[in-house]
């Protein structure tokens, strides 16, 4: 176990936990909206990667998003990996999602120390750092994929997506993002919301939204308060007319790993490594990034994967 942090997740109950993101629209379709509860989510991320209060919390923020993004996604078997890399010390931040709102991500550095700006409140500004970008790539299943990158605004990732959406994809965008770390190194509550506006929205109606938008409370008061996505989208755009188009229990963190994938990445090292690690190690142990499984290949295995290569 490492110093000082807490890894006995499987002592307390998993329950009251929850993942859910809602499409709303609001003011006659010129404003939409996601919404997400992703405490369930950020709860796994937490115990597969054994991560620090500030590290799950980067982490988590932009699970949350992509779990939301992975929704503007249009087809199926659609894909979008985000990374950010603010020079901070937990390094980079990468997550992949699905058009149904599945994620799975990891952090570089998951053990960083936490910092706070405040009493319980995570510096996560300065273990992200802003000195970098928040690239975005969309796998759309044509022969190139999309890819933006936009610098960092704070490293606070809200913001810094709010920041991508408006110059890298000409999107007005509001986006909030939480997670509330509890004292028992359990995720008390994480979520957040994306509000986009059409170029066709009535002018006073954007007042409204941006006046509203000014005196919102942070994200993690309200979670901390108990308020859901469906509480919040009311909350924030109640009095536009909101409506729910739809609810999306399905989403989590999953990793889709598998032996396969792994025996590419060590094909992938070239032969001469893979002849001396038969020889030196007699096996190779190789870890999934995005959630720790570990896959082992022994002597026999990597013997045939050497006559595969060279063959
Ligand atoms: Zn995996």
């Amino acid at each position: 176990m490492m110093k000082g942090i807490h890894i006995g997740h499987d002592s307390k109950e998993v329950i009251n936990l929850k993942n859910k993101v809602i499409r709303v629209t609001a003011a006659d379709n010129s404003i939409r909206g996601f919404f997400a509860d992703t405490t369930a989510m950020v709860e796994r991320a937490m115990a597969l990667h054994e991560a620090s209060p500030v590290a799950i919390a980067a982490l988590g923020r932009t699970l949350t998003a992509v779990s939301m993004m992975g929704f503007m996604l249009k087809g199926e078997d659609q894909q979008i990996t985000v990374k950010i890399n603010g020079g901070g010390p937990l390094g980079t931040i990468m997550v992949v999602g699905n058009e149904k709102g599945n994620v799975k991500g990891y952090v570089a550095n998951p053990r960083v120390e936490s910092t706070n700006i405040r009493p319980g409140k995570l510096d996560v500004g300065a273990a992200v750092g802003s000195k970098g970008e928040l690239t975005v790539i969309k796998d759309l299943g044509m022969k190139e994929p999309y890819a933006g990158t936009y610098p960092l605004t704070s490293g606070e990732i809200g913001e810094d997506f709010a920041a991508y959406f408006m110059h890298s994809e000409q999107q007005p965008s509001a986006v909030a993002l939480g997670v509330l770390v509890d004292v028992d190194y359990h995720i008390k509550a994480a979520g957040g919301f994306i509000i986009q506006v059409l170029p066709d929205i009535d002018e006073e109606v954007l007042r409204e939204l941006e006046a509203r938008l000014n005196q919102l409370e942070p994200i993690t008061t309200l979670i901390e308060r108990g308020m859901t996505e469906t509480d919040i989208a009311n909350h924030v755009l109640g009095k536009m007319d909101v409506k729910i188009v739809e609810a999306y229990d399905e989403v989590d963190f999953y990793c889709d790993c598998h032996e396969e994938r792994l025996e590419r990445a060590l094909i992938s090292i070239g032969k001469e490594e893979l002849k001396s690690i038969i020889e030196e190690d007699g096996g190779a142990e190789m870890v999934c990034h995005f959630c720790n499984k570990k896959y082992y290949f022994d002597k026999e295995r990597l013997t045939a994967l050497l006559k595969e290569t060279t063959r």
